[in-house]
């Protein structure tokens, strides 16, 4: 009897290992860390825990613990002003969700910080996520409300937020002809500068998943960085790919605090 639970806990204590790979060693802290969020809202009812979407509460301790530890909160335009610094943190979010506005930019005030959004110009009803897999045709994500152009000037107005280009559409690059991708990537930064009185020097690569081909045309276009969901903290000469640390709404705030000074998720 005894065996077993010595068997049952060596295999907990693997699994937690495993996980959170607590042992792995800490990031430099002079690497800034870009945090990347989607939604700030409750899960859904009747559906599947999404890591979109982290809860006000959550979003809120993590803005906290920023502020409260020595974190400086920059914008992505900033990021070459703060390459010798310790402790830097860019929040973005993608996509353009409503709760960006009516749940984050309180709680961004509230706690002295700013962040990007990375925001996609065909945005109502467009359930970009069967793109990349028709399996994902479930309408939960184009049935959620999305920003409109008034909430917009206003988070730009606040000062608190920037734009970032995420091109018209959301495409899913790997299957979009050369010729969209160059309108894509390239007239989202004209139509959102124009639309919003404003300048667009960074962009978010739709579903993290690019070619050498589209760095080259993102490179090319004026922007001046750009940011993938790999996992990680920001890495010297990477401007066109710059690593994210995802902020999942199904993490616990150990598992966020470990991703934090990590720039790494765990194994499973
Ligand atoms: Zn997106």
């Amino acid at each position: 009897m005894l065996i077993i639970i010595a068997i049952i806990i060596d295999l907990l204590i693997i699994l937690f290992s495993l996980k959170y790979a607590w042992w792995y060693p800490k990031a430099n802290l002079k690497k800034t860390r870009i945090m990347m969020y989607h939604m700030i809202s409750e899960q859904a009812k009747n559906a599947k825990k999404s890591g979109l979407r982290v809860s006000p509460e959550m979003f809120e301790k993590q803005l906290k613990y920023f502020k409260e530890n020595g974190w400086t909160f920059i914008k992505m335009s900033e990021l070459k002003n703060y390459e010798d610094d310790n402790k830097v943190v860019a929040i973005t979010f993608d996509d353009g969700y409503l709760d960006n506005y009516t749940q984050a930019l309180p709680l961004l005030k509230k706690y002295d910080a700013c962040a990007t959004l990375y925001l996609v110009i065909d945005r109502h009803q467009n359930d970009w996520s069967i793109k990349k897999n028709p399996r994902h045709n479930t309408g939960v994500l184009a049935n959620e409300d999305k920003l409109t152009d008034e909430h917009i000037k206003e988070m730009l107005d606040s000062k608190i937020f920037e734009l970032g280009g995420h091109t018209i559409t959301h495409p899913f690059l790997p299957k979009t002809p050369i010729n969209d991708k160059q309108y894509e990537m390239i007239e989202c930064k004209t139509i959102l500068e124009e639309t919003y009185n404003t300048k667009v020097s960074s962009f978010a690569y739709p579903f993290g998943i690019y070619n050498e081909e589209d760095v080259e045309i993102i490179k090319n276009s004026g922007f001046e960085s750009a940011v993938t969901t790999n996992e990680g903290v920001v890495e010297e000469n990477s401007l066109y790919e710059l690593k994210r640390i995802k902020a999942s709404g199904k993490d616990s705030f150990y598992a966020f605090k470990l991703r934090v000074y990590k720039g790494f998720r765990g194994f499973i």
